[in-house]
């Protein structure tokens, strides 16, 4: 009997005992290909050299310092490099400083307290209201949950939310009218955060969050070319600060270090975590720019915020080493080429499946929609617990693959996400795709 409470009471987990590069391997000896990093999270796989190194090295000498006393080289190297990434990849980039939490939810607990005491340092007081998306995730804690837009994890603890309003996703596949071109439709999906921002009262709104690709909601949802420029134009003529949440489909998970950059926008906070340290630590970042961190430095002098981990020199050293790898050993661009091979191979089996809707996603974040119909696009009834069947499926074949509901209108949809570790080669991508295949005949 597990004294461990795990989440799914009901479930008999394998032990993992061991990483072997892509693949995880249970005290049973049996072999899984990750082919969604977990959650997203394992962009190196399971067994990197360099990161177990860096590791080993930092604890030991220094494992721990608290942040209210000192600072340490691996949170400062660590954040020197994340800025010049950023500089280097970001067109009119606005980020120039790191703050460093645990995980995605902490950033984005983070990122809503900073806007807010943002807008008390400058003298804006009624600043207040965040506006986020109906489709997306920012994490499970409840200030993440409230600007969140997945139903099902909202719905108990409603009562206890903060009010957020929430606008329409950018979700091609779904909202864009018939003959309408995707400038036309990102135009018509970004003008809906100017009409709440009108709304509310620009006096009374702190910031737009929202994510370049919608991960865990949607299964890899990218926004339509020219959206998120408009949006960025929204927010600078409202006074509104743009928080990007990149936990899931940033650090070269689309092929770039940070997917905004792709769309060629900066926001004043971006939101980074599971493939910053790769699973080796966990780690989480908020970034910002110098205009919100001087506004504090020279008003209160202090951000009201932390945690007992913040900047944990493991950590730290752990994702610099990481981050070092994806840049010095030219990682991102095996994202570009094994995630081309990768959705070629997706159209090529699941193209004109009857029950895959759309094939979607950049990089390495690849999506699939699995629908009832898909010419009307309806979805699986819940009650059919799709996502459960896929998962048991594909993991009896030895194939971790993330399937998931989102929300769409209101009612429970289905996807298949794939996240799989940039260092895969292309024997990885034919043998995700047949245990993928085999896993969706079953369950169907
Ligand atoms: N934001 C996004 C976009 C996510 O996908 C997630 C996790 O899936 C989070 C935030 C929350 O991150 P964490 O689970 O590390 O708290």
């Amino acid at each position: 009997m597990s004294h461990v409470f795990h989440r799914q009471s009901n479930a008999a987990y394998p032990v993992a005992v061991a990483g072997d590069g892509p693949w995880l391997i249970d005290d049973q000896g049996r072999r899984y290909l990750d082919a969604c990093g977990g959650a997203a999270v394992c962009c190196l796989g399971h067994s990197d050299a360099t990161v177990r190194e860096a590791i080993r090295e930092q604890a030991e000498s220094l494992a721990y310092a608290h942040s209210a006393f000192f600072t340490t080289r691996a949170a400062e190297n660590l954040a020197n490099h994340l800025i010049a990434r950023a500089e280097a990849e970001i067109p009119d980039n606005r980020l120039d400083k790191v703050y460093f939490v645990s995980g995605g939810s902490e950033a984005a607990e983070a990122a809503l307290k900073l806007a807010r005491q943002y807008f008390l340092e400058i003298g804006q007081p009624t600043r207040h209201r965040v506006i986020a998306r109906r489709q997306s995730y920012h994490g499970n804690t409840l200030g993440a949950l409230s600007v969140g837009g997945n139903q099902w994890r909202r719905e108990p603890f409603e009562p206890m939310l903060m009010p957020a309003t929430h606008i329409a996703p950018c979700y091609a596949y779904r909202d864009r009218a018939e003959g309408e071109s995707e400038e036309a439709y990102g135009r018509r999906a970004a003008d809906e955060l100017e009409a709440a921002i009108l709304d509310l009262g620009s006096e009374t709104v702190a910031a737009f969050i929202a994510e370049p690709v919608v991960g865990a909601t949607a299964g890899a949802v990218p926004a339509v070319p020219g959206y998120l420029t408009r949006i960025r134009d929204i927010c600078d003529r409202h006074g509104v600060l743009l928080i990007l949440d990149e936990v899931m489909c940033g650090m070269g998970r689309t092929g770039h270090l940070f997917a905004c950059a792709e769309d060629g926008v900066s926001p004043d906070i971006l939101l980074s975590a599971k493939g910053l340290g790769a699973g080796y630590q966990p780690i989480g970042a908020m970034l910002c720019s110098a205009r919100i961190h001087d506004a504090i430095a020279g008003g209160s002098g202090f951000f009201q915020h932390g945690h007992t981990y913040m900047g944990h020199a493991t950590a730290c050293a752990a994702a610099l080493a990481v981050q070092r790898r994806l840049h010095d050993d030219g990682l991102l661009d095996n994202v570009g080429v094994q995630g081309s091979a990768l959705r070629a191979a997706l159209e090529a089996a699941f193209g004109q499946h009857p029950h895959v809707g759309d094939i979607r996603g950049r990089g390495l974040l690849l999506g699939l929609e699995l629908v009832a119909d898909r010419a009307t696009k309806a979805p699986f009834d819940a009650a059919v617990r799709l996502n459960a069947r896929v998962k048991r499926e594909a993991m009896a074949r030895g194939l971790m693959c993330y399937p998931m509901g989102g929300t769409i209108d209101g009612r429970r949809g289905d996807h298949v996400m794939l996240a799989p570790p940039f260092i895969i080669g292309p024997e990885h991508v034919s043998e995700i795709v047949e245990k993928l295949g085999q896993a969706l005949a079953a369950a169907l």
